[in-house]
């Protein structure tokens, strides 16, 4: 494991000491997956949690080296501002469905600010944060825009949101609440990652496109509620955004049509909320100590598109779903003539 050794740019990093499950302590045999990029990812799985992560982590350094070679790289991922911007559109009017009120916005791990000039145009008083300086200078290329290299001291913003940024965290929880103490009462973060949980894993096993080299974790809706509950927000929901379903099944099915649509009932059977997201969009608010005794969820358009995660999850046999989860696809693909 300790040999796991990460080369980006011809540089090589030593991996840090393996770790057990960020929520529970549990330590979990990880799999060393060929992610993207020619990249290595070694991610454990922690059952009880629903919770996939890296161990051992890349370093620090590995990691650094890696979002610079990203953003200087010029590929379609960091340099389409066109689709970029498209993109940051439609998740601009989600996040302006479900806050109609708000008006202060901080886009957290801004990129190249796509998101943030969105924002604007929908409305928000909206400010973007990035560390990068590769990805600042993209965004003054691009779009014109001045992100911020830190946070703006004694502002508290009505929305915080992430897009793509928590599953690259070390510690999220941390971070949330960090994000949480610079938010309004009755603030809603937004939480944007890939679903461990759906078919298109299942299916894509080891080729899923989400297994990178810093993406240090892999959320389903149930640890993602508790990462957002452990850092003291409330009312987490998953919108019905980024879903998708297999193509319809061909008169003359292959192999791997029928292979696909078994993987997806499958999941859609097990996790007949979420099964069928592949990258979900959460919400969850700030507590606001007057609202105790609302019953009603005081984010716009509950009930119309967003629904309620977790608690309510019928018991169909832990050992089930535990067992789903655990099925990587990777054995499923065995007979795929196709990959
Ligand atoms: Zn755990």
């Amino acid at each position: 494991m300790s040999e796991l050794v990460d080369v980006i740019a011809g540089r090589r990093f030593e991996r840090e000491p393996a770790i057990p499950c960020p929520l529970c302590g549990e330590w979990n045999e990880p799999r060393v997956i060929k992610a993207r990029y020619g990249m290595l990812a070694s991610v454990a799985e922690c059952l009880p949690c629903r919770l996939a992560y890296q161990t051992p982590r890349p370093s620090d350094e590995a990691s650094q080296a890696y979002m610079n070679m990203r953003w200087s790289s010029g590929d379609s991922y960091v340099a389409d501002a066109g689709a970029k911007l498209t993109q940051a559109r439609k998740n601009a009017q989600i996040v302006r469905e479900a806050v109609p009120e708000a008006r202060t916005l901080l886009d957290f791990g801004a990129g190249s600010g796509a998101f943030v000039l969105a924002a604007r145009e929908a409305g928000f008083d909206a400010v973007g944060v990035e560390r990068s300086e590769a990805a600042r200078a993209r965004a003054r290329a691009s779009y014109g825009l001045e992100l911020l290299e830190a946070m703006p001291e004694d502002t508290h913003y009505d929305v915080v949101t992430l897009w793509d940024v928590i599953e690259h965290l070390r510690d999220p929880v941390a971070l949330l609440k960090w994000l949480r103490s610079r938010m309004a009462p009755g603030g809603v973060i937004v939480l944007e990652t890939g679903n461990y949980e759906n078919w298109k894993r299942l299916a894509q096993g080891d080729t899923w496109g989400l297994y990178l080299l810093d993406h240090q974790f892999y959320f389903t809706p149930a640890s993602l509620k508790m990462v957002a509950r452990k850092a003291g927000f409330a009312e987490f929901r998953l919108t019905r955004r980024g879903r998708r379903i297999p193509a319809p099944m061909p008169a003359q099915p292959s192999h791997r049509d029928l292979l696909t649509h078994s993987l997806y009932d499958r999941a859609m059977k097990d996790w007949p909320k979420h099964g069928d997201i592949n990258v979900m969009i959460a919400l969850a608010k700030v507590p606001a100590a007057a609202a105790v005794t609302a019953s009603r969820p005081s984010i716009a358009g509950a009930g119309q598109g967003l629904e309620i995660v977790g608690g309510k999850r019928k018991a169909r046999g832990l050992e089930r779903i535990l067992q789903l989860f655990r099925r990587g696809g990777a054995d499923d693909r065995s007979g795929d003539a196709g990959a």
